[in-house]
C-alpha cells in the first residue's frame, strides 16, 4: 500500500528529498529528466513534485497540506479613502447537471425581460444584471481549471461564489471541489439549492450534507446563506440576487476611480474583420476608447469598447465586463491589463513584459503591479514615490514642500500618499503597490507594522530632524539620475592594409599615429570626418606576436568585431576609446 506524505504547495528540492527519504541528487536528476533545472534550495510546486514521484515509481502518494486551505489567499484589494462602491463579481459553480447554466440563463432572462439588452445568443464570459437599481456582475464559469490557473498568479477575479446544489441530488464530488476552491480563494459563498420544483427536492438533506463539509448554513448555526431556487420556473432567483447584494454590502466592495484603469482578460480570440477581440473585467479606474493598454506581452489602443451585450461604451468602471478590440496580438486568459500614457510606453512595456515572460521559465503572466514597475522603469519618469506621515498637519505640509523643492528636470519626488498620524498597515500596502518608500516625521511605527513592512520589503524611515529627511531624499533622487557616460580617447591608427573581412570580423594593419591602442577596447571607425561604425578591438599584433598595447609610430595588426559588416578602406582611421558610466550628483 502506498504511503501518504503531506507536503506544502511549494517545497524545496532538499526538503522533498528528505520527505521521500532519497538522496537529493536522485531528486535533482529526476527533475532534470523532466526538464526542470533546480538546485537543492530551489522550490518546486506540488504538481511537479507529484510528477517526479510518479515517474520514479515510488509507493508514495503526495497530498497537499490541509492547513493551507484554512489560510485564504484572498487579500482585500488595496484601495484609497476616495474609493467608491463597486458591483460584486459573482461566479456560479457546482456539480455537473445541477443547473449552473440554467441558473445563469434564468438570471440573464430576468435582465432580458426587463428590456436591458436585446437577446443575447452567443457565448459570453460575463454579464451584468440590474437588481434594485444596483448592478451585479456574473462570470460564466470558465471551469475549475481556469479558475485555478487564475488563482495561481494571484489574480482575484471573484468576490462571491454561488454554489449550486440540486435539491434532488444533494452534495456531490464537484460540489465539494467548488466549496474547496471558494475556501482556498477566501471568497464568500452562497448556496443556491436548485430544482426546488422537482418532486424529490429535499433541501434539508442538502443542508445536512453541507454541514458534513463543514459548511454550516444559517439554520445550523452557521453563517452560510442558502436560497431555494428553481432555474426552470424562475422562482427564488430574485431572492438569490438580493442575497448577493446583501453579502456584497457586508464585504464593502470598493475600487478607485481616479487611477489608471486596470483589470483582467477573461476571454480572448481572433475574429475575422475585427482582429484580436478580448473580453476583460475592469477592476479599477475608468477605461475609455482610445486608451492604450498593455496586457501580458501585447498591447492595444482600445478601438471599440463595448459591453458584453455589444453596446458601445464611453467608459467602463470597476466590475464592468467589456469587449475590447485593437490588440496587436491575442492576449491570454488571465492576463492583467493596465492603461498607459501613450503608444510608445505601451509598446516598450509590452516588449519588456514579453521578455520577462520568456525568461521567467514557467511564468504565466505579468501582474499589473509588475507592469507598472516596468512602465516606471522604461518611462524614464525617474520619480521617487514617497508616502509621508507626520505628527501634525503643519509639519506634514512643510516636509512635502521642502521635498518638492528638490525636483529637477530629470528626477522628481512623487508623493503617492500622505497623512497625519502613525504609520499604518494601509500605508505599507500602498507603498508596496506603488513601489514607494515611507517617510515618517515625528511619528511612530507599531512593531506589527514594522514586521509587515519587512515582510513586504517596504522601506520605512523615521526622522526627527527635517534636514536628515531631506538629505536622504536627495540621496535617493541621486540614485535615479541617469548616469553620465564619459568617453576617453586612447589613440588612433591609420589603416594601411586590409587582410580579411567577414560579416562580423575584420583583420587589418596600420600605423598608430597618436596615443596608444589596447585590447580589449572600443573603437570608432572614421572615414574623412564621418564615423561609420563602432567596433570592438579583439586582438593586436606587433609583428607575429600578440600585444596588449601598441604605441605611437608603431606598426601593428588589428582585429575587430562588429555587429554588422564594416567595409573598411585603406586610409580609414580607427580611434580607440574607453567608455564609463559615472554616477552623478544632484
Ligand atoms: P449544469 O451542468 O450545472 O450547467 O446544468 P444545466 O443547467 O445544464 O442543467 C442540467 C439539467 O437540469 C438540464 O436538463 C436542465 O433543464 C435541468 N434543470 C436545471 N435547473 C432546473 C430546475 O430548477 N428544475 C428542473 N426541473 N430542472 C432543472
Amino acid at each position: 500500500m502506498a504511503t501518504t506524505i503531506e507536503i506544502d504547495e511549494m517545497i524545496t528540492v532538499g526538503n522533498l528529498a528528505e520527505q521521500l527519504m532519497l538522496p537529493v541528487s536522485k531528486v535533482i536528476t529526476e527533475l532534470m529528466k523532466n526538464g526542470v533545472m533546480a538546485t537543492v534550495n530551489e522550490r518546486i510546486d506540488f504538481d511537479t513534485a507529484q510528477i517526479i514521484v510518479g515517474e520514479m515509481g515510488l509507493e508514495i502518494e503526495l497530498m497537499r497540506k490541509k492547513q493551507e486551505e484554512a489560510t485564504p489567499h484572498r487579500e482585500k484589494k488595496v484601495v484609497s479613502d476616495q474609493a467608491i462602491s463597486r458591483p460584486p463579481v459573482v461566479a456560479v459553480m457546482g456539480h455537473v447537471d445541477h443547473g449552473k447554466t440554467s441558473l445563469l440563463d434564468a438570471i440573464r432572462a430576468e435582465q432580458v425581460a426587463k428590456g436591458e439588452a436585446g437577446g443575447i445568443t452567443q457565448h459570453i464570459s460575463a454579464y451584468q444584471v440590474e437588481r434594485k437599481e444596483r448592478l451585479i456582475t456574473f462570470l460564466d464559469t470558465p471551469g475549475h481549471e481556469a479558475f485555478a490557473a487564475l488563482r495561481e498568479h494571484g489574480a482575484q477575479l471573484t468576490d462571491l461564489v454561488i454554489i449550486v446544489v440540486a435539491a434532488d441530488d444533494g452534495v456531490k464530488p464537484q460540489t465539494i471541489e467548488a466549496i474547496r476552491f471558494a475556501r482556498k480563494a477566501g471568497v464568500k459563498m452562497i448556496v443556491a439549492i436548485n430544482k426546488m420544483d422537482k418532486e424529490g427536492a429535499n433541501p434539508d438533506l442538502v443542508k445536512q450534507q453541507l454541514a458534513e463539509q463543514e459548511l454550516l448554513v444559517e439554520e445550523w448555526g452557521g453563517d452560510v446563506v442558502t436560497v431555494p431556487v428553481s432555474a426552470k420556473t424562475g422562482k427564488g432567483v430574485d431572492d438569490l440576487l438580493d442575497m448577493v447584494l446583501l453579502v456584497a454590502d457586508v464585504e464593502d466592495l470598493r475600487a478607485d476611480l481616479d487611477v489608471p484603469a486596470r483589470g483582467l482578460i477573461i476571454e480572448a480570440h481572433m475574429e475575422q474583420g475585427r482582429g484580436p477581440v478580448a473580453e476583460a473585467l475592469v477592476e479599477a479606474g475608468k477605461l475609455k476608447p482610445g486608451d492604450f493598454i498593455v496586457a501580458g506581452g501585447t498591447y492595444a489602443r482600445v478601438r471599440n469598447l463595448e459591453s458584453t451585450s455589444k453596446k458601445p461604451l464611453k467608459e467602463a468602471t470597476a466590475s464592468t465586463p467589456v469587449v475590447i478590440t485593437g490588440f496587436k496580438a491575442v492576449p491570454e486568459f488571465g492576463n492583467e491589463f493596465v492603461v498607459v500614457k501613450d503608444e510608445k510606453i505601451a509598446r516598450s512595456t509590452a516588449a519588456a513584459a514579453a521578455t520577462e515572460l520568456k525568461n521567467g521559465a514557467g511564468k504565466l503572466d505579468i501582474s499589473s503591479n509588475e507592469l507598472i514597475r516596468i512602465i516606471n522603469r522604461s518611462n524614464k519618469l525617474n520619480e521617487l514615490n514617497l508616502i509621508i506621515k507626520a505628527d501634525v498637519q503643519g509639519s506634514l505640509t512643510s516636509v512635502i514642500d521642502s521635498l518638492k523643492a528638490l525636483d529637477t528636470d530629470e528626477v522628481a519626488v512623487r508623493v503617492v500618499g500622505s497623512g497625519v498620524g502613525p504609520i499604518t498597515d494601509n500605508d505599507v500596502r500602498m507603498a508596496q503597490t506603488s513601489d514607494a518608500i515611507i517617510y515618517g516625521f515625528n511619528v511612530d511605527m507599531p512593531s506589527n507594522i514594522k514586521h509587515q513592512a519587512s515582510r513586504d520589503r517596504v522601506t520605512v524611515q523615521l526622522y526627527r530632524v527635517i534636514y536628515e529627511l531631506i538629505d536622504d531624499t536627495r540621496a535617493e533622487l541621486t540614485k535615479l539620475l541617469p548616469p553620465e557616460i564619459v568617453e576617453t580617447p586612447l589613440g588612433r591608427l591609420v589603416v594601411k592594409g586590409i587582410f580579411k573581412t567577414s560579416k562580423t570580423e575584420v583583420i587589418c594593419g596600420g600605423e598608430v599615429t597618436k596615443g596608444k591602442l589596447v585590447t580589449p577596447a572600443l573603437a570608432k571607425i572614421i572615414r574623412g570626418k564621418e564615423e561609420i561604425a563602432e567596433v570592438e578591438i579583439t586582438n593586436l599584433k606587433r609583428g607575429p606576436q600578440d600585444a596588449k598595447e601598441v604605441f605611437e609610430s608603431e606598426m601593428c595588426g588589428l582585429s575587430f568585431k562588429s555587429n554588422s559588416r564594416v567595409d573598411l578602406e585603406e586610409g580609414d582611421h580607427i580611434e580607440a576609446f574607453t567608455r564609463e558610466t559615472v554616477a552623478r550628483n544632484l
